[in-house]
């Protein structure tokens, strides 16, 4: 039987990631950390008895331990107790699905000691690819995507030659403000930002969804997980989110992979890896689809993209300073603190202020995070006082 630990159980990816689990029916979660509902929390604990569950801080412990009745876990808190749950010895598979960079140091340590780390949080790459993926290759750890568009290309790649590949090309929805313009998405409300279109997610990604950010980042994670240059991923625009993404080979050939819009899929495929299983989805019926459309990105509409690859394309450490002020920016709009145009812009200014250095150590990232968050908030305060 195969062991698992989960970071961000509670979040959609780890729901679907339990799903998982129960139609398996051979994986056993040995370890599993979450956040701020310790109501769900307490409920999986006790449906999935791991032996190891981390929790943020001390309150929470109290709060888990009066909750559980049938189950007696070791409990810990704080970064390291996630760091506990990541590199827990009988788990083979980390599924890392916390949000943003508090996922960080827990996944790097996983993939140090060996671990297969099925990522859904694709803020760890962006912040830190170079040093992921040298431990990775030093401990010969994989990275298995789980981002529906990094799954979608690792299964395109398959079999496939590095050099044979002439480019990526990302999926993306377009988000709910595709067809609105460009003074109507600066001037939009938090509600008509979380209506996305064709995913159900967390708050934080469907943000970038809607500044396409998401696809940004997404970019940049793509570099880092499958070796290629900004000039060989491309980004294009396809509302049905059907085909998750494609890869064109030197020959001209388009290889594409389709499927229904279910993290489900992408999670097991991750965790089963390099074996298929069937799955609890339905299959996709291409009789019922009357067209798939795709069109280029607007990059004047959605300046977040090409923020994104200005800092892939800069290096160092400037796609983790990204990555951190859009953090502070998105939560300040759910928070109503700020516009949702004001995102692109306290990003942009950010990055435009920061002095790039390598991003080949710890605290140069830690450093650089820490910097843009600090400087971000200041940013936010002064965006809430003119407004
Ligand atoms: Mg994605």
């Amino acid at each position: 039987m195969r062991s698992i630990s989960i970071l961000g159980s509670t979040g959609s990816i780890g729901c679907n990631t339990l799903k998982v689990v129960e139609h398996l029916g051979d994986i056993r979660v040995v370890a599993m950390a979450a956040g701020r509902n310790i109501k769900l929390f307490a409920e999986q604990v006790e449906s999935f008895r791991p032996e190891l569950v981390a929790v943020a801080d001390e309150q929470a412990v109290e709060e888990l331990r009066g909750l559980l009745t049938n189950a007696s876990p070791e409990i810990l808190h704080g970064e390291d107790g996630l760091i506990a749950v990541a590199t827990h010895e009988k788990a083979c598979t980390l599924v890392s699905a916390t949000v943003g960079a508090v996922g960080f140091v827990p996944t790097l340590r996983a993939i140090e000691a060996g671990k297969r780390v099925a990522l859904a949080n694709k803020e760890t790459l962006v912040m830190a690819g170079e040093l992921m993926t040298k431990a990775a290759t030093a401990s010969g750890a994989e990275i298995l995507p789980v981002d529906s568009e990094h799954n979608a290309i690792h299964q395109c790649l398959r079999g496939e030659k590095h050099a044979e590949v002439k480019r990526l090309i990302l999926t993306a929805s377009g988000g709910p403000f595709r067809t609105k313009s460009k003074i109507e998405i600066e001037n939009a409300t938090l509600e008509e930002a979380l209506n996305h279109p064709n995913w159900k997610m967390g708050d934080k990604i469907t943000i970038d969804s809607a500044t396409l950010m998401n696809k940004g980042l997404e970019v940049i994670e793509a570099h880092w997980l499958f070796g290629f240059g900004a000039d060989q991923i491309d980004v294009i625009v396809h509302p049905q989110s059907i085909v998750h993404s494609m890869v064109e080979m030197i020959d001209g050939s388009l290889i594409a992979q389709l499927g229904v819009t279910d993290m489900k899929h992408a999670i097991q495929y991750a965790i089963t890896y390099p074996d298929r299983k069937p799955n609890v989805l339905d299959a996709l019926d291409l009789t019922t689809l009357s067209r798939l459309d795709f069109e280029p990105p607007d990059l004047d509409k959605f300046p977040c993209l090409a923020l994104a690859y200005r800092a892939l394309r800069t290096g160092g450490t400037m796609p983790a300073v990204l990555n951190a002020a859009n953090e502070v920016a998105v939560r300040s709009f759910l928070d109503n603190k700020i516009a949702f145009g004001d995102i692109a812009t306290i990003v942009s200014d950010i990055c435009d202020a920061h002095l790039v250095v390598p991003a080949d150590s710890l605290s140069s990232v830690l450093n650089a995070d820490a910097w843009a968050r600090e400087r971000a908030i200041i940013k936010v305060s002064e965006s809430a006082a003119a407004a």
